[in-house]
């Protein structure tokens, strides 16, 4: 039995002996009686005496409800098996084959027949010509599934990162919502939704630009960005994670699983294995698996894209051409191979199919919706200036867990109130800017500035950051520069010695702070020769360094998505 059937069953005890009194007044009436019941040790006459036996009843009933609630919530904690949620997207993507538009409808309806939601990535194109087929019946099968998007042309060139290799950050913004932002808005269109639930890249065509230019382009669910995909780019701890501000299932690699749909001998050792990961995470209390598939794979020997696109051949639409195709019996066998692949999934004991539009809900960002307590940002201004300090990182308090970007708005709002005399009003909600768009300035120059002009300084930095929503790459003092690093500590040792001496004792001076390490950038990969290059459509060696820079500079931005507080622990 569960709590909400527990609270069902005494409801109807407590509105059984009292019929006529609606059940949802008890609780006010509870604080009325106990008063009353504390009352009753004095001399009463009759009327009061009867009331208040009357009262007290009603207490006992309502003391009952407690009790067989708390009961209940006991049992239901010791019961409850760690929640082990599995994502199942595909990446819908070739709009070459009309076969692709039957297996895409056979996927989505074998799934909603055993109630699942999966995660359907459609590809701009392919929407388009789902729609000039007049394929109605595909595009209603799809719509029982969440609907996110996989770029507009997918593998044509240039892909994403090829266009975004040599643009900054605000530019790249702009260049991908340029030449995306109409296949999303097709995607919705054609699919009628009025978001779409997730973004993921082109094979390995990934940049950070893409992410902070999604809720532009209207990949938003609950107004939250989401980025659904995998590869090495960047990842947390093999979770979802916050990056960008955009909440990321990405690099998840012992957490991600597949089984290749035409071996037979596949079956059994992929079954085994996603049995263990869903054992491992429940031995850590609950956790996420992540499994992608392609429609196409149920139908092509080689994939759509490799035949037409591959390492950077960019033919013209009339010379497009389908590759080569499985027979239907192929086929056949591998939908059932993947049925059983589903049904074993389903049999696991805990197992929560999720989809990419139930993320932001699975995983608030209370920091967002809460926001920070003066306690968390004392706290805070205390690691951070703390001496021994290895550099700066994102900071876990509670259930709260703050990137240093976030760090950096809390202390730049309350910091310029203080110096400038005004009240902070806590508990202070961040915005999630996004991290400086170019490497910081050298070491400052000053190591100590007049607190007046160090009041100054916060002043136009609280503005920059109101205004382009982004951590600053270099704060002007004067004419001098400091890096973003060295004056937030400076901000959190102002903010902790006010703490102690808030009042005229103050000294005159502010020490900057160190040139400090962003930590979080050891979960930015490496630019080698294979991170864009594996990608057999980008060209043989291609890279994108300053792509990479750029993503270093988001590990401002770069935190753990934690599990809303009643689900499970991650
Ligand atoms: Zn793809």
């Amino acid at each position: 039995m569960n709590v909400r059937e527990c609270l069902w069953l005494s409801s109807q005890r407590i509105s059984q002996s009292h019929p006529r009194r609606p059940v949802y007044r008890l609780s006010t009436r509870f604080a009325k009686s106990a008063f009353l019941a504390k009352r009753i040790q004095m001399p009463l006459n009759k009327r009061t005496l009867l009331i208040s036996t009357w009262r007290l009843t009603q207490a006992l009933g309502l003391s009952a409800v407690l009790l067989t609630l708390a009961f209940c919530s006991l049992n239901a904690a010791a019961n409850r098996s760690p929640e082990i949620r599995v994502i199942l997207w595909f990446d819908t993507e070739d709009y070459l084959s009309p076969r692709d538009d039957d297996a895409t409808k056979r996927l989505c309806e074998m799934l909603t027949d055993r109630g699942i939601h999966a995660t359907f990535k459609l590809v701009g194109e392919k929407a388009r010509v789902l729609e000039r087929r007049g394929r109605r019946d595909v595009i209603a099968a799809l719509k029982k599934h969440d609907i996110g998007y996989h770029a507009d042309f997918h593998s044509v060139h240039p892909a994403p990162t090829e266009y975004l290799a040599d643009c900054g950050w605000l530019d790249g913004i702009a260049e991908f919502a340029r030449r995306e932002g109409d296949g999303a808005a097709d995607v919705r269109r054609i699919l009628e939704v009025p978001t779409l639930a997730c973004y993921g890249q082109p094979g390995s065509s990934w940049a950070p630009q893409a992410m902070a230019a999604l809720k532009q382009i209207g990949v938003a669910p609950s107004g939250i960005p989401c980025y659904v995909d995998e590869g090495s780019h960047v990842g947390l701890e093999e979770k979802p994670f916050w990056y960008t501000g955009v909440l990321t299932v990405y690099h998840m690699g012992a957490n991600t699983t597949r089984m290749d749909l035409h071996d037979p001998a596949a079956v059994a050792p992929a079954k085994k294995k996603v049995s263990d990961i869903a054992e491992r995470l429940r031995s850590q209390g609950g956790g996420l698996i992540s499994i992608f598939y392609h429609p196409c794979e149920w139908i092509h020997r080689e994939f759509w894209d490799g035949v037409n696109f591959a390492r950077g051949r960019n033919p013209p639409r009339e010379e497009w051409k389908v590759p080569p195709q499985r027979t239907p019996e192929e086929t056949d066998v591998a939908f059932e191979r993947f049925a059983e692949y589903v049904d074993h999934i389903r049999a696991i004991p805990g197992v929560r199919w999720i989809t990419a539009s139930e993320l932001p809900g699975l995983y608030p960002d209370v920091t967002r919706t809460q926001g920070a307590t003066k306690e968390d940002l004392d706290e805070l201004a205390r690691r951070i200036s703390k001496k021994d300090a290895a550099g700066l990182d994102y900071q876990r308090i509670g259930d709260r867990v703050y990137s240093i970007a976030d760090q950096f708005e809390l202390l730049t709002v309350a910091v310029n109130a203080t110096m400038t005399r005004q009240k902070v009003l806590f508990p202070l909600k961040i915005s999630a800017l996004q991290g400086p768009d170019a490497p910081p300035p050298g070491s400052a120059t000053l190591s100590n500035v007049a607190r007046l002009v160090f009041r100054d300084a916060v002043h136009d930095v609280e503005e920059f950051v109101r205004v382009t929503q982004r951590v600053p790459t270099r704060v002007f003092i004067g004419s001098e520069q400091a890096s973003p690093a060295e004056f937030l500590i400076a901000m959190a040792s102002v903010w902790s010695a006010n703490e102690r001496q808030p009042a005229d004792g103050r000294k005159d001076e502010v020490a900057l702070g160190r040139q400090a390490r962003i930590l979080p950038e050891r979960w930015i990969a490496q630019d080698t020769p294979g991170l864009f290059g594996g990608w057999v459509i980008h060209k043989e060696n291609f890279r994108a360094p300053k792509v990479m820079e750029l993503a270093r500079l988001q590990a401002w931005t770069l935190k753990p998505a934690t599990p809303a507080r009643s689900s499970t622990q991650e």
